[in-house]
């Protein structure tokens, strides 16, 4: 069986003390195995970025940015390769690893633009004949942690800002899609990128923790779940590293009285049932104003009617399969636990049937559900699922939609969908969320912004990748100059004073 390996300084390493299975989620066939680094491994990866670092720093930004343009042109090229192997850990349909990529080369367009990033300010004649310029410089070695569901994504929104600014890197993939981390180090290699400036750690909580316990790891870049990312945020921050840790997420997604019903339920399916649902941005509850739910929850049930539901790998296929049986079989509780709450469940998924056929029970396939009468209290509500359910919670008022979804503990992405400008930027005003949508149901910021939640969805202060990242991977240093011009030295004991 294959070997997932890890990367460092450039090569492949050959073996493993400690491995865990690699799925096919379509199949549910254990097909490849992963290396899970040991303390050692993971100190010779910080090794070789510390090592790599020096020379890197010192490299033009012209010749930086040329590894960003070569890097483009490869993703571009080779779409079709790094997608078949996304859907073949991943499980995510073909079109929808493509669009992974496609969003992961916007962040390799943002960092190829670093000349310009990496400018500082000036300011002259401050006091007499002194100036003032700032620079932004690398903070060293940067740890990325990333999750399961875009492998290729993900680490492009860390990767790319965190090497344009001049650092070096460890990341540390999910262990439950890793090979495409692998194939992207290769890449950076192929375009470029010298030995040593990325390197892959696969592996699990040990790996990890090295990481955050290095001195020699400045910042650590993480995105995965909540519980975990307040762990991180916790562990690196108390041993004096910047941290961003981006957690889970419940989307809701409000349809106004006036909205385009058709057009809201068009984009509730796509947003709800899209990579399974299996994306922190998956639109997982529907706010129904006044009398709108039944004509939306009509509108859905006859869009969903013939969804297609298989092998990722087969163009016919809309949805794929969940990442792991475990995390099928907990998806599919909260459906199974859902009338006894009080909800009505409308479309079953955990009858795992689709199009009017079974799904294959070798798979870690699940249908899709639908569940109305959703209220606050309940678990199905409260939590983040990560799975194609659709919640609807219906609501008598614009306040009332606004009360309910501030007072989630998630806030990570959310939209409203009306006619009315008005009611639209009013939504935006009010909402506590990080990113908004107006009658789009993924708000996921183009490239040249920035990506982030709020609440339990966030743990620091910056957002990631576009220009918040370069604010986060650089140290900025201010440098304040005189130049010898004729006056007459004198001494003064008194503080410096620009006035
Ligand atoms: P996860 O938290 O289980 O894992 C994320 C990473 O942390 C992986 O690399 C994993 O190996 C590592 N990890 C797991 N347990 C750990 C532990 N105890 N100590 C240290 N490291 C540990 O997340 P996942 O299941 O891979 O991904 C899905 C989650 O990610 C969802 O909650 C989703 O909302 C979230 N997500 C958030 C965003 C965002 O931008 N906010 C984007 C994508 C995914």
């Amino acid at each position: 069986m294959t070997l997932i390996p890890h990367f460092i300084a450039g090569a492949e390493t050959a073996e493993a003390e400690r491995t865990g299975p690699v799925y096919n989620p379509a199949t549910g066939e254990a097909h490849r195995t992963v290396a899970f680094a040991s303390a050692a491994e993971v100190e010779q990866a910080i090794a070789a970025a510390k090592a790599a670092g020096p020379a890197w720093r010192a490299t033009s930004l012209i010749k930086r940015a040329d590894v960003f343009f070569r890097l483009r042109q490869i993703l571009a090229e080779r779409t079709p390769e790094i997608a078949a192997i996304v859907t073949s850990e991943h499980g995510k349909v073909l079109s929808d690893a493509a669009g992974e990529v496609s969003r992961g080369i916007e962040n390799v367009e943002f960092a190829a633009g670093l000349v310009h990033l990496l400018k500082g300010e000036h300011a002259e004649q401050v006091a007499r004949g002194v100036d003032v310029h700032s620079v932004k410089q690398p903070v060293g070695v940067v740890a990325c942690i990333t999750p399961f569901n875009f492998p290729v994504m993900v680490p492009l929104w860390m990767v790319a800002s965190a090497i344009a600014c001049g650092n070096t890197v460890v990341l540390k993939p999910s262990e439950k899609d890793p090979s495409a981390a692998i194939w992207l180090a290769k890449a950076f290699q192929e375009a470029g990128l010298p030995d040593g400036v990325l390197n892959v750690v696969n592996g699990d909580k040990a790996a990890v923790d090295t990481l955050l316990d290095s001195p020699d790891v400045k910042a650590v870049s993480f995105v995965g779940s909540t519980p975990i990312a307040k762990s991180i945020y916790e562990r690196a921050s108390a041993n004096g590293k910047r941290v961003q840790a981006l957690g889970g997420a419940k989307n809701h997604m409000v349809v106004m009285p006036d909205a385009d019903i058709d057009a809201a339920a068009a984009a509730a399916v796509s947003a709800a049932y899209g990579s399974a649902g299996e994306r922190c941005m998956a639109v997982s509850v529907l706010v129904a104003v006044g009398d709108v739910a039944e004509p939306l929850i009509a509108s859905i049930t006859e869009k969903v009617q013939n969804l297609r539901i298989g092998d990722g790998t087969d163009a016919a296929s809309e949805m794929g399969p969940l990442v792991t049986r475990e995390h099928r079989d907990r998806v599919e509780s909260y459906v199974a636990g859902a009338a006894a709450e009080g909800a009505t469940v409308l479309i079953d998924g955990t009858q795992r049937i689709a199009a009017g056929e079974r799904l294959d029970e070798n798979g870690f396939f699940t249908g899709i559900s639908l569940i109305d009468h959703v209220k606050p209290g309940m678990k199905v509500y409260e939590d983040e699922i990560f799975g194609p359910v659709l919640s609807v919670v219906r609501v008598a008022s614009y306040a009332e939609a606004i009360e309910l979804i501030n007072a989630h503990q998630f806030g990570n992405g959310t939209a409203i969908f009306t006619r009315d400008g008005g009611t639209a930027r009013e939504f935006e005003f009010d909402i506590e969320v990080g990113m908004v949508g107006v009658n789009v149901p993924i708000p996921v910021p183009v490239g040249a912004f920035s990506f982030g939640g709020w609440k339990a969805s966030l743990f620091g202060d910056s957002h990631i990748y576009g220009p918040e990242s370069i604010h986060f991977y650089t140290r900025s240093k201010v440098v304040t100059t005189r130049w010898p011009d004729h006056t007459p030295a004198q001494v003064d004991l008194g503080f410096p004073s620009n006035h």
